[in-house]
Order: structure tokens, then C-alpha cells, then sequence
């Protein structure tokens, strides 16, 4: 069987650096908010190309933390409606909502799966503050629709970029850079995983950094006293020492994942399928490659029967999901074809050449 996603062997060529850094941690002595969380934000900042970087326990609260934060500075405040993707992880709803803001879902793209921008102006209300856009599978929104829309509006832009590590836009700017703050989860399997829970946030403007700083600590101002009534939402220090040592090779893992994406886009061939689009551009990272087809169902049980293992991201639309019953009932018949008919490939950067003619060959063999 090939799996999804071999975590061990993605991980395995670092196992020295790793273990390395294991035993200088039990030296050291120091498990929360050290030295390697300091360097850790220092470096994904620079990376990203942003003034500050704040690490956060996961990727959900860093979404949540920055919504927070503008409530504390006084952008925002609770009930102010935030337009957010309906075709999206349901975490980045979850965060608008635990911040006690409204989420309005935008409908999405058929081709591109972000945003369907003709749609923005139907969703605009006078209560509208934020728009925050998710770079779905390693794709980048277009921001500069995105940012002159929210200019025109006067909003706040807030990316999700949990899945877009890395990602470059032809001006050369990177994903976490791109709006006035963006959230990014290490949860293991993404571009740039650690080996258990992390996250982060990513922005320019200092006093937001400055506020989810403390936010993220109880709202600690000084040790043992509170500013605000924040969370322990902390970036557990082994976890950053371990994503320094993946930070350095994540380049050359997403040039990885965009090879074999060109392999595929280039092999696969059958009518039944619809590939993904592409540009050729480092726009797009690949954190996973998604095919659709009607008979959806039918073409994972095929590969499975074929010794091909796929993931559906993802099987139910945020706004059908029990949890999410309050939002309403909506219209947003794109987002929900897209939840019919989605299928992730395997493309991990540790696929092996023969493993992709493999899976090439048996989706141009697939019938229905
Ligand atoms: C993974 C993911 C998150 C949440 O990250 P966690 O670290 O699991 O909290 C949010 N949004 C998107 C799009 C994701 O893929």
C-alpha cells in the first residue's frame, strides 16, 4: 500500500539534528518560552519576510489570538462580521467564532477552491471588519484582490495560512506577509510540521504583535501580572527547537512536492478526472493535491483496491457540520460540489519515483 503521508519518513532525515537537539534540551533544563521559541519566531519572520513573529500553541488559537488582539486595540468588536471561506478547514471558523465574531461564508472558486471574489460583494454588510481568506491545499488567494477590496472597505485582512508554508508570489513575496496578520499552523502534516502541536502568528504591525505576546501567556505583562485575561496558548520550546531544524530544508521540501505535482499534471490523463489548475508559479506549495470526479467515491475505493491510499479534505462543508448549525442555512452550491468531489492525492516530498508512475498509471486506468 502506498500511504497518504509517511510522517516517519518525512521526518527520518533529520533523526540525528533531532535527536541532537533532545538531548541539549534535557541539558539545558528550560521547557517553556526559551531560548529556541526566541530563535524560532526570529527566523520564521525573516523567512516569511514580516517585522514580527509570535508562536502560539496551535494553529487554531493563532488564528483566534489575532482576532483577540484587534479586539483589544479596539478594531474590533463582538459580533462584527469577519468574511471568511466557506470551502475551508472548519478550524478557521472555529477561530472567528470562539472570538466572538460573526463568520460570513464567502462561496468559493470552482477552479482555484479560495475565494470566488465576484461573490465578496454580495457578502458585504456594514458590519463587515475583517476579511480573512484561507490559501486552501498551498494555493495563495490572490491577495492583491483581496487587500484592494479590503482598502476600498476599509477592512482588516487576516490570512489563514496553515497550508501554505513557503508559498512565494510572483513579486516574491511570501505567504504570512501578505495581510495584515496571518495565522500558521506546524500541526505534523503540514509543509512545515513539527512533531506534535504548534502554531504561529505572522504580522507587521507592532502593537498587534505586542498584545498576542502577552495574550498568549495568561496577558502577562510581567511575570505574575495580568494586563488582560488572555490564554496559555504558548509554542512549547522543543517543538520550536525542532521546526529551526525543518525551517532550514522547507524550500527544498516544497520544490519536492511541486515536482511530483508536475508529474501528475503532466501523466494523468483521463476524462473522468479534473485536474487541478496551475501556473507553473511557486505561488502554490502543494501541501496537497486534489483532484475532482463525479464519481468521487468510486475512484477512492478504486485506488484503495489498487494499493493507493487518498484522503477526502474535506467531507462535509463547514456550514453542514452539526457544530455549525447556527451559521444558518446557506446557499453555496460551488463550495458544497467541491465537498462532493474532491479526492488528495499522495504528495509527500518521501514519494519514491516508482510510487508515482504508480499512482499515474492507475488513475489513467481508472473507469466508471
Ligand atoms: C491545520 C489547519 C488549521 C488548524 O491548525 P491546528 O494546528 O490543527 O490548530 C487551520 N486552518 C487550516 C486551513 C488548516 O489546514
Amino acid at each position: 500500500m502506498i500511504p497518504f503521508l509517511d510522517l516517519k519518513k518525512i521526518n527520518a532525515p533529520y533523526e540525528k539534528e533531532l535527536k541532537n537537539k533532545f538531548d541539549s534540551f534535557l541539558e539545558k533544563g528550560w521547557y517553556i518560552l526559551g531560548n529556541e521559541v526566541t530563535a524560532f519566531q526570529k527566523e520564521y519572520a525573516a523567512y516569511c519576510g514580516t517585522q514580527f513573529c509570535i508562536g502560539t500553541a496551535n494553529g487554531l488559537d493563532a488564528l483566534r489570538l489575532i482576532l483577540e488582539g484587534y479586539k483589544i486595540l479596539g478594531k474590533l468588536q463582538e459580533g462584527d462580521e469577519v468574511l471568511v471561506a466557506s470551502n475551508t478547514y472548519i478550524a478557521t471558523i472555529i477561530g472567528v467564532k470562539q472570538a466572538g465574531l460573526k463568520p460570513i461564508l464567502v462561496e468559493a472558486n470552482l477552479d482555484t477552491f479560495n475565494f470566488d471574489y465576484n461573490d465578496l460583494e454580495q457578502k458585504i454588510t456594514s458590519k463587515t471588519r475583517v476579511i480573512m481568506p484561507t490559501h486552501l491545499y498551498g494555493r495563495l488567494t490572490d491577495m492583491d484582490r483581496v487587500n484592494a477590496f479590503a482598502k476600498a472597505y476599509n477592512l482588516l485582512t487576516v490570512t489563514d495560512c496553515a497550508q501554505s508554508h513557503g508559498a512565494i508570489t510572483a513579486s516574491g513575496m511570501r505567504s504570512g506577509s501578505l495581510a495584515d496578520a496571518s495565522g500558521h499552523s506546524f500541526y505534523p502534516t503540514k509543509n512545515l510540521g513539527a512533531l506534535g502541536d504548534a502554531g504561529a502568528i505572522t504580522t507587521n504591525d507592532k502593537a498587534l504583535a505586542e498584545v498576542v505576546e502577552k495574550y498568549r501567556n495568561y496577558g502577562f505583562k510581567e511575570r505574575y501580572v495580568a494586563q488582560y485575561t488572555g490564554v496559555n496558548s504558548r509554542l512549547d520550546e522543543l517543538q520550536a527547537a525542532f521546526l529551526r531544524i525543518k525551517l532550514r530544508d522547507l524550500d527544498t521540501q516544497n520544490s519536492k512536492r511541486i515536482a511530483i505535482a508536475k508529474q501528475y499534471l503532466e501523466g494523468i490523463n483521463n476524462e473522468h478526472i479534473i485536474l487541478p489548475q496551475w501556473s507553473e508559479g511557486k505561488d502554490y506549495v502543494w501541501h496537497l493535491f486534489v483532484v475532482r470526479c463525479e464519481q468521487r467515491d468510486v475512484l477512492q475505493e478504486y485506488l484503495k483496491a489498487n494499493g493507493i491510499a487518498t484522503i477526502i479534505h474535506y467531507p462535509v462543508p463547514p456550514h453542514k457540520q452539526e457544530a455549525l448549525q447556527v451559521l444558518g442555512s446557506m446557499s453555496l452550491p460551488v463550495c458544497e460540489q467541491l465537498h462532493s468531489e474532491v479526492l488528495s492525492l499522495p504528495i509527500s516530498p518521501s514519494l519514491a519515483k516508482t510510487e508515482i508512475t504508480q499512482i499515474i498509471k492507475a488513475i489513467n486506468d481508472f473507469k466508471c
